[in-house]
């Protein structure tokens, strides 16, 4: 796989990735099932995960703004929550993404939305927090709710390759700069060398 085909992709994946941003919105804004404001508590958790082609769009933009390589090393020993969370306050319960408009699919999804369960009907997935601020929401119509895993599954049916498995967000976030860095590096052309150099 080459960069270019790479970036190919992540223009695939961002397209996805607006559809979502509106779909969810719409129902959040419709259902009034809205985030409390500056919160960013579930960006704390270490259970946030993504694969790695979810974080393509992420990584290409750090190696366009020259970012990638010190990103990479700060992920040597990777915290437990996003580095890209970007705390107000000590506790860290508000905040806001550091890359909002890369983050990736659970980051757009995850606070309201559905999911099936085990018969195979809809129910609402809704965050502790949005529920403790909406206690009507049980008397919430779903029917307009979105599946949360089939925008998800969109995608992942992009490339099986590169999301082979969901891992921690920073995990993900290492494997994809690794292989855009790998790519880069491949892809630059040895300087050219004055004549009398050449051996
Ligand atoms: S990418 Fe942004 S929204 Fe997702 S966990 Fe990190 S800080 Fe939170
Ligand atoms: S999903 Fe829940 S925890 Fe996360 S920002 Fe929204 S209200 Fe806060």
């Amino acid at each position: 796989m080459s960069l270019v085909s790479l970036r190919e992709l992540s223009l695939e994946i961002e397209k996805i990735y607006s559809e979502m941003g509106e779909v969810f919105s719409h129902f959040q804004q419709q259902s009034n099932l809205m985030c409390l404001p500056q919160c960013g508590a579930c960006c704390l958790a270490p259970t946030v995960e993504a694969s790695a082609l979810e974080l393509l769009p992420l990584a290409l933009y750090l190696l366009d703004e020259g970012l990638a390589p010190e990103t990479l090393d700060s992920l040597k020993e990777p915290p437990p929550s996003c580095i890209f969370y970007k705390k107000l306050n000590e506790e860290g319960s508000k905040g806001f993404c550091g890359v909002y408009q890369k983050r990736p699919s659970l980051c757009r999804v995850f606070g309201a939305g559905a999911r099936l369960n085990k018969n195979g009907a809809k129910e609402l997935s809704l965050c502790k927090k949005i529920k403790e601020a909406h206690p009507a929401f049980l008397s919430q119509d779903i029917s307009e709710a979105p599946l949360m895993g089939l925008w998800k599954s969109r995608v992942r049916n992009l490339s099986f390759a590169l999301s082979i498995h969901d891992q921690a967000i920073n995990l993900s976030l290492k494997e994809a700069l690794e292989k855009v860095l790998l790519l880069a590096d491949l892809e630059t052309p040895d300087p050219i060398k004055p004549i009398d150099q050449v051996s």
